[in-house]
C-alpha cells in the first residue's frame, strides 16, 4: 500500500470524499485545513500565525505546514498508509513532499483530481456555510486554487500519478467511482 493524494478545487467534495475513502480503506486521513482550522479554534502559536491568511482565503505560508507534514507522515505508526487532502497546495509544496517521501523511503500511489465546474463550486460552498465561506473569501479561494493549486495536476500528470474522477454528480457515485479507481489499480 501507499499513499495518496487528493487534488480538487475547494468545494470538490475532496474533504468529504477522501474522509470515506480513507475510513473504507483503513487508511490515515491528514487534512491541513482541519489541523488549521482546529489550531485557530484552540488560539495555539500555529493557530495565530495561521488566523489571518485562512479568513481572507490565501494559502498559509509553507513554513507553517511543512514540518506538520514532515511529523506526521514521519510517524510510524502511519507507514505510507495516508491520504492527503488539501496538502499539496502548490508546486513549492509539492517538491518538498516528494523530497520527504524519498527520505522516508515512501511513495504518493495517486494523485486523484476531484473535477467540478466553477458554478457547481460555488454554489457548493455558498451553501455549505463554513467560517472561510463568505462569498468574499470563497472568490479568493477558487483565484488562488487556479494560480497555485491546479499547476499540481499537470505536476501529477508528468510523473504519471494522475487519476481524474468527475465529482459533478451524487456525492455516494463519486465514492463508488473513487472504490472502483483503488480496487481496479491496488
Ligand atoms: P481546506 O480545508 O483544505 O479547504 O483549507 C482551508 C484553508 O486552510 C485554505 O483556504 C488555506 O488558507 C489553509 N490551508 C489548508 N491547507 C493548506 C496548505 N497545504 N498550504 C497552505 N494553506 C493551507
Amino acid at each position: 500500500m501507499a499513499g495518496i493524494i487528493f487534488l480538487g478545487p475547494p468545494g470538490s467534495g475532496k474533504g468529504t470524499q477522501s474522509q470515506i475513502l480513507a475510513s473504507q480503506l483503513g487508511l490515515t486521513h491528514i487534512s491541513t485545513g482541519e489541523i488549521l482550522r482546529s489550531a485557530i479554534a484552540n488560539k495555539t502559536e500555529l493557530g495565530k500565525s495561521a488566523k489571518t491568511y485562512v479568513d481572507a482565503g490565501e494559502l498559509v505560508p509553507d513554513q507553517l505546514i511543512l514540518s506538520l507534514i514532515r511529523e506526521r507522515l514521519g510517524n510510524s505508526e502511519i507507514q505510507n498508509r495516508w491520504i492527503l487532502d488539501g496538502f499539496p497546495r502548490n508546486v513549492a509544496q509539492a517538491t518538498f513532499l516528494d523530497e520527504l517521501l524519498s527520505e522516508l523511503q515512501q511513495l504518493a500511489q495517486w494523485a486523484i483530481n476531484l473535477e467540478v465546474p466553477q458554478e457547481t463550486l460555488v454554489k457548493r460552498l455558498l451553501l455549505r456555510g463554513r467560517e472561510d465561506d463568505s462569498e468574499e473569501t470563497i472568490r479568493r479561494r477558487l483565484v488562488v486554487y487556479e494560480e497555485q493549486t491546479a499547476p499540481l495536476i499537470r505536476y501529477y500528470q508528468k510523473q504519471s500519478k494522475l487519476q481524474s474522477i468527475d465529482g459533478d454528480r451524487l456525492p455516494e457515485e463519486v465514492s463508488a467511482a473513487l472504490i472502483a479507481l483503488v480496487s481496479d489499480n491496488g
